[in-house]
């Protein structure tokens, strides 16, 4: 059988290679996972219970469930401050297939999307996929991770069509800043280029930060697709539910590739979802606040172990991007040390880029008892170098 050209340009993630190599390492602390720890609250669950004894068992619209639509829409005006109705929102299997089939409904074959660099490892083989051609834009840690207007300027051509965002950011945890949202929106309508913010982190910010979604900035509605998910917000990554909001006619589309690609999104998860929206918040934010808690853990236990690592506080997500350079040793040298001799996971930045050459990405969505330990196994290794 012959392997189609495609594929060569989609590698197999750099996160997944530590993911498989941990397997067989006994007492590994996973510090390498990109989900929360924490199980999916229970008023969701029974929410999915009853749908599935009240039959909710068959295809639903590939556009989403109407109720669930509508609620996403209520959501993102009165948490977002957006304007939008269900008609906007298209329910897709999490915010992998959202992205994916924006993309597909926005771009050409061969057109170009600016990508964050470093960014989500999954960003490249996505717009790949989708037919676009990935062109990175830096976000550096001496920018506080921000978009560097000037560098994204020049990279923009004739055969740009899209600006992917990502706010809170995997892996570095920066928040882009209301002025630079504002230069990007201005940007982007300049040249007519469409801005797809993918906003999964959207509640894991700390310090007082604030999440800001660029759709509600004036005269951007008909610029933006915001993305978001359920994986995230109510730990509910294995239920597979995200969406699209995005202009009329583009929502349209966009359901009609899911409905190709997907038929619906699993509609026990639909039901579940719309639990998750109607029902009580405040598990999102003991979550939040548990996070905030070891993050602050592990600042202060990475902070501590000497010259070789640095790392600038990150004002979102759930990861810290340890810079190593003084190590002198690869990322992807250090991670796999890391592992094999502390039985510690983590990701190369190279995972996420070019510029995330010189980092590891380290994830608290682990228990402090781990933390600690992980800590302690990571600060014997970099003092054996
Ligand atoms: N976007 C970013 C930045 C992520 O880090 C992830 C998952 O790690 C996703 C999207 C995918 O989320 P989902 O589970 O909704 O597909």
């Amino acid at each position: 059988m012959q392997i189609a050209e495609r594929m060569s340009g989609i590698p197999l993630s750099g996160i997944r290679e530590i993911f498989e190599k941990a397997q067989s390492i006994p007492d590994v602390v996973r510090l390498e996972f990109g989900e929360p720890d924490f199980d999916t609250p229970e008023y969701i669950k029974k929410g999915a219970a009853k749908a599935l004894k009240g039959g909710k068992t068959k295809y639903t619209s590939s556009f989403g469930e109407k109720k669930l639509r509508e609620a996403i829409a209520h959501k993102m005006e009165t948490e977002n401050d957006t304007t939008c109705t269900g008609n906007n929102v298209i329910v897709t299997s999490g915010a992998t297939s959202a992205l994916c089939l924006s993309i597909l409904a926005c771009v050409n074959p061969g057109e170009e999307v600016l990508i964050p660099d470093p960014g989500w490892s999954s960003y490249v083989p996505i717009v790949r996929i989708s037919g676009g051609v990935p062109v990175g834009y830096p976000l550096r840690e001496e920018d506080g991770y921000q978009p560097d207007l000037n560098s994204l300027s020049r990279r923009i051509t004739d055969r740009t069509k899209m600006i992917l965002i990502n706010s809170p950011n995997n892996p570095t945890g920066g928040i882009i800043r209301d002025e630079n949202l504002a230069a990007l929106g201005e940007l982007a309508k300049k040249h007519n280029l469409t801005i797809l913010s993918d906003e999964v982190y959207e509640k894991f910010v700390y310090d007082g930060g604030r999440h800001v979604s660029i759709a509600s900035l004036k005269g951007l509605e008909d610029f933006v697709i915001t993305v978001n998910s359920f994986s995230k917000t109510y730990a509910m990554t294995g239920w597979r539910v995200g969406y699209s909001v995005a202009p009329e006619p583009v929502a349209e589309c966009i359901g009609r590739l899911n409905g190709s690609t997907n038929s619906c999104t699993s509609s026990i998860s639909q039901a579940a979802a719309l639990t998750a929206l109607e029902g009580p918040q405040d598990s999102v934010k003991k979550m939040v606040d548990e996070f905030d808690r070891r993050r602050k853990i592990m600042l202060e236990g990475l902070g501590r172990i000497g010259n070789e690592l640095s790392i600038s506080p990150p004002a979102g997500a759930f990861y810290l991007f340890v810079n190593i350079k003084k190590t002198g040793l690869t990322s992807d040298d250090l991670a796999m040390k890391i592992l094999l001799d502390g039985h510690v996971a983590t990701v190369p930045g190279s995972a996420f880029g070019g510029l995330g050459e010189g980092y590891i990405r380290v994830a608290y969505a682990n228990s402090e008892e781990r933390l600690r330990e992980g800590v302690k196994r990571i600060r014997r290794v970099i003092e054996s170098i």
